[in-house]
């Protein structure tokens, strides 16, 4: 009560902005993930490593845009890349050859993909790779695991509010269950079309995949024909060739997108060479998938330039070492001060859990008090910690030493602070 009492004091404009944005927004957001009771502080700009608040604060941003800002704010490639594409103007209503370079480089770095396509986010993304494995089965039935977040329309909670879903007929299994997939893959045999799995759960907790789990899946699915889909939108940033080439585990298809677009919206599935083969359209029953935005000219050219420039495989790799060291040290504060939590994890993204043990699905993640996660975001907040609130942080290239200092010893002061309730 204290600490929600202090952040209301603390964002005055904020909450005239909520205010005002509730009289035509349901809720006054449009991205529901975003709400915070009893409102979300409004954010004013962004610079390299920072954002300001309405109200003037600045955090050191360590969410980067739940990991699709890798690139920080302000990085001098993609705003020299953006403004040598207005130039040349922005919707041009017919193919260009940014479109072939930024896929030349997506099929370099992701050993799954053969060929790519291109969608204005990661939801839109994964709802295509989904049709075209069905489409390419001609089956019906789609897995998914408890706590995945695919996007704002495929979205699998274990608790909380109803998520506006796609229809699609699912069967939905633990993750990190090797036992429960063999069995439900062997039971459903040829009914199952699809299994979509992120490599590390991510709204659902941060929880990395073990090795056996998605080797298991590599092979109960080939065993049924089935498609295997990695959605890499987040994991693609944990490793220079994704978590496919970290665990050297290839699926079928792979979808794409955050970071990706150096911070504009942007989504890419692509795969195996004969399903991705059906969109070929000098094929005569071939799939059409169009789409106005899908090759915009900002987003095909930031694209390239991101993964050729900035993104690189060392940037990646360097990155990761980064956050592996944070969460080391992160873990180290809370077990040094006695605090029953840890941080997930793997490479850049990290999150807090008040639950002690290993955590390997989404179950076990929900034991972890929802308030003390508020608590936590709040004194970061007050700390000028820019993290998500369910306790989730993601890297950004532009972090300095100094700015990862600063995210230690906030939560060095949490322990210290809040310790005896924890
Ligand atoms: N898949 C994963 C694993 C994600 O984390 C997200 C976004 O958070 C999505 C898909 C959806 O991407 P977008 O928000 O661009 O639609």
């Amino acid at each position: 009560t204290a600490a929600r009492a202090s952040y209301v004091r603390a964002n005055p404009k904020s909450l005239e902005a909520f205010e005002r944005a509730a009289e035509y927004l349901p809720g006054g957001t449009t991205r529901s993930g975003l709400f915070n009771s009893p409102f979300p502080v409004f954010i004013a700009r962004g610079q390299d490593a920072y954002i300001w608040d309405l109200d003037g604060k600045r955090y050191v941003d360590a969410l980067s845009e739940f990991t699709a800002g890798l690139l920080g704010h302000s990085n001098p490639v993609v705003l020299g890349t953006i403004r040598q594409a207005l130039d040349n103007g922005l919707s041009l209503g017919g193919q260009i050859e940014d479109e072939a370079r930024f896929a030349r480089l997506i099929v370099d770095r992701f050993p799954s993909i053969k060929k790519v396509r291109f969608t204005n986010s990661g939801t839109e993304a994964n709802v295509s790779a989904i049709a075209a494995a069905l489409h390419y089965t001609g089956r019906s039935k789609v897995m998914v695991f408890e706590g995945a977040y695919h996007g704002g329309s495929l979205n699998f909670p274990v608790n909380g509010p109803s998520p506006l879903n796609a229809r699609l007929d699912l069967v939905q299994t633990p993750y990190n269950d090797v036992e429960a997939v063999r069995a439900t893959i062997r039971r459903q045999g040829e009914k199952l079309g699809v299994v979509i799995v992120e490599p590390m759960l991510g709204a659902g907790g941060s929880i990395p995949a073990d090795r056996e789990f998605l080797a298991a899946l590599r092979e109960e699915t080939a065993r049924i024909g089935a498609v295997l889909i990695f959605d890499e939108i987040q994991t693609s940033r944990l490793a220079p060739n994704g978590m496919q080439g970290y665990w050297g585990i290839t699926p079928d298809m792979t979808t794409l997108g955050k970071y990706l677009a150096g911070g504009l919206s942007i989504g890419a599935f692509g795969g195996r060479e004969d399903i991705m083969a059906q969109f070929d359209p000098r094929k005569p029953a071939s799939l059409v998938l169009s789409g106005t935005f899908n090759n915009n000219s900002l987003g095909m050219r930031v694209g390239a330039a991101v993964l050729s420039e900035v993104a690189t495989e060392e940037a990646i790799s360097q990155l990761s070492v980064r956050g592996n060291d944070l969460r080391r040290r992160l873990n180290g504060t809370l077990e040094g001060a006695g605090v029953a939590g840890q941080f997930t994890g793997f490479g850049s993204i990290l999150a807090i859990h008040f639950v002690m043990g290993s955590l390997r699905n989404a179950n076990d993640a929900v034991t972890s008090h929802p308030s003390l996660r508020e608590l936590f975001y709040l004194h970061m907040l007050e700390e000028g910690i820019w993290i998500a609130r369910r306790g989730m942080m993601a890297l950004s290239l532009a972090l300095s030493h100094d700015d990862l200092d600063k995210v230690e010893s906030a939560v060095d002061s949490f322990a210290d602070r809040w310790g005896d309730i924890l």
